[in-house]
């Protein structure tokens, strides 16, 4: 049965690294709402204006345009044999069109929480720095460049994301208890959830993802 991988976890716990070391060891594909919002934010339209608005607030686009983007992505041929999910469902009513695709495709459901204490959470946004260009993710502490704030890639130069800046991190944190907490707790409900331990290095972590999802795919 394919597999649907939902990392969850707050902004900072690492999903969208592990979410890429994965699809490079599963070959599954990766959907970063985030990083699909982002380039949409770059069209220069209503949308695209509105997108960019609401991403450097650091509030949540809504759940009706989510829906349309996360429709569109998932019936493509790629997804098929299944896919990991990064960002997404971040409400309740996210997780409630996931389940309904899930079943309708047949698919199996593996939810995966990563927790990261807060002050490590912070920390690791404030040091973070993204390639404009092809999206590699860097952090100056953990993950720096070669080269002082030159992407190893391409060369290009690395950014602060414009919702790393302190006030945005901030109403991010909060946005992910009021908003995002309630959705695993949802799925604990369903006793979907593994929890993993994210205080710990890059490796590490996607060791133990690596183990969880091996054990799923055993039963
Ligand atoms: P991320 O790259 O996952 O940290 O997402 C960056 C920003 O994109 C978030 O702070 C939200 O504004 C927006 N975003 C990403 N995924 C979602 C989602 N599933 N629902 C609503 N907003 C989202």
């Amino acid at each position: 049965m394919a597999k649907v991988i939902v990392l969850m976890g707050a902004p900072g716990a690492g999903k969208g690294t592990q979410a890429q070391l994965l699809s490079r060891r599963f070959g599954w594909p990766q959907i970063s709402t985030g990083d699909i919002l982002r380039e949409m934010a770059e069209q220069d339209t209503a949308l695209g204006r509105h997108i960019k608005n609401v991403l450097a607030s650091g509030q949540l686009v809504s759940d009706e345009i989510l829906a349309d983007i996360i429709q569109e992505r998932t019936e493509r041929d790629d997804c098929r044999g299944g896919y990991i999910l990064d960002g997404f469902p971040r409400t309740i009513r996210q997780a409630q069109l996931l389940d309904r695709l899930v079943s309708e495709r047949g698919h199996e459901l593996v939810v995966i929480n990563i927790a990261v204490t807060r002050q490590a959470l912070v920390a690791r946004l404030a040091a973070r720095r993204i390639c404009p260009r092809c999206g590699a993710v860097y952090n100056m502490n953990s993950r720096p460049p070669r080269q002082d704030e030159l992407c190893d890639r391409c060369g290009s130069p690395l950014r602060l994301r414009s919702d790393d800046h302190p006030d945005a991190i901030q109403r991010r944190l909060e946005v992910y208890q009021e908003q995002t907490a309630p959705v695993i707790d949802y799925y604990r409900r369903q006793k979907k959830v593994a929890e993993i331990d994210g205080d710990r290095s890059m490796d590490e972590v996607f060791q133990d993802l690596v183990r969880v999802i091996r054990e799923r795919n055993g039963r």
